[in-house]
């Protein structure tokens, strides 16, 4: 491979750039700007706000839901609650 094809190669693998990467950039534009459980305002360029809210994304159905720090340790909590009760339960049973 010279040089010139070397380059035409290099530029064609830029064209047809990770669509996994795109799509999930996509997903992203598609943040909410709120949160999904208090509807407390999400700034998207606020860093620090970016770095601590929770984001999940459902890739198959293409949407993304948003929880603010406080809702997503409530929901933490609440998942925690449910595994301790089921551990409780289970421990009864057997
Ligand atoms: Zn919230």
């Amino acid at each position: 491979m010279n040089r010139e094809q070397r380059r035409a190669a290099a530029k064609e693998a830029k064209k047809n750039s990770n669509p996994e990467l795109e799509q999930k950039i996509g997903l992203f534009s598609k943040l909410p700007d709120e949160c999904l459980t208090c509807q407390k305002p999400f700034d998207k360029t606020d860093k620090k706000m970016v770095m601590s809210w929770n984001v999940v994304v459902r890739e198959q159905k293409e949407v993304v839901n948003l929880y603010c720090p406080d809702c997503w340790a409530k929901a933490i909590e609440i998942v925690e609650d449910f595994k301790s009760k089921l551990e409780e339960r289970d421990a009864t049973n057997s």
